[in-house]
């Protein structure tokens, strides 16, 4: 019997801020499986909250014990690897360092799965590419379209959708879908959220923000507990129609 597809729902901060912060969240949602939560932030302003860093370690060990969620965190650089090893269950690669190859490779020194994000002006080909330096990469790689830059300014970034079924038709990599960054603007994450599964995305990831007015980074595209528990009951429905599982 053919196994149940499923979507995987990944959810939470942009940036780790507090352990208050992520004891909300559970408050919230106890049974999520996947949380992301950035620890080292690549900021386009060097003024602007840099991510808590060495910092963040022992508090998000602590609460992963409590909460035994799986941790989605970004990578930035081999010492940032190292120090996230132990915590991590899935290394995010960002937008800004898909051309990293070096990082990559140093990657293979692990076993965890990679997320690897397209570049914002990266061709498919090229994040395909990007996704061979990582070993046995169609069982180890996720990829993620997370949105372009284009000429359209009305939004941070334009998500390219094509690239979903693109993906999905040509290659054997699950795709996961990041409407956050891909749109940039809360009130859009909803509507992408649910049209990135219709175009067969395997998951998402989403920031959401107890208080997003108040977030450290990327406050504009956060979406608050009341809107993600809203999401959420929509993909249910979706998933049912589908035929699939979504895993939140
Ligand atoms: C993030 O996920 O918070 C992030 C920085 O993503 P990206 O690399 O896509 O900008
Ligand atoms: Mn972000």
């Amino acid at each position: 019997m053919n196994k149940k597809k499923t979507i995987d729902f990944i959810s939470g901060p942009c940036s780790f801020e507090s352990k208050a912060q992520i004891e909300e969240h559970f408050k919230q949602f106890p049974s999520h499986t996947w949380l992301r939560a950035g620890v080292f932030k690549l900021r386009t302003n060097p003024q602007s909250f840099q991510g808590l860093r060495e910092d963040a370690i022992d508090d998000l060990k602590e609460l992963k014990e409590r909460f035994k969620f799986k941790l989605v965190t970004e990578v930035v650089s081999n010492h940032s690897v190292d120090l996230l090893n132990d915590i991590t269950d899935v290394f995010q690669v960002g937008t800004r360092n898909m051309y990293n190859y070096e990082l990559l490779k140093y990657l293979n020194n692990f076993k965890q799965p990679v997320l690897l994000k397209r570049g914002f002006s990266a061709s498919l080909n090229e994040l395909i590419n990007a996704a061979k330096y990582i070993d046995d990469s169609e069982a180890r790689v996720i990829l993620c379209e997370r949105g372009i830059r284009t000429f359209e300014t009305s939004y941070r970034n334009t998500l390219d959708l094509n690239a979903v079924s693109y993906l999905k038709r040509n290659t054997n990599y699950k795709v996961i879908v990041d409407p956050s960054h891909g749109t940039g603007k809360t009130e859009l994450v909803s509507d992408l959220a649910k049209a990135s599964i219709v175009a067969g995305a395997d998951g998402l990831l989403i920031e959401t923000h107890p208080n997003p007015s108040q977030a450290l980074s990327d406050a504009d595209q956060a979406i608050n507990h009341q809107e993600t528990k809203e999401l959420i009951k929509e993909l249910n429905e979706l998933s049912n129609f589908l035929k699939k599982d979504l895993i939140v």
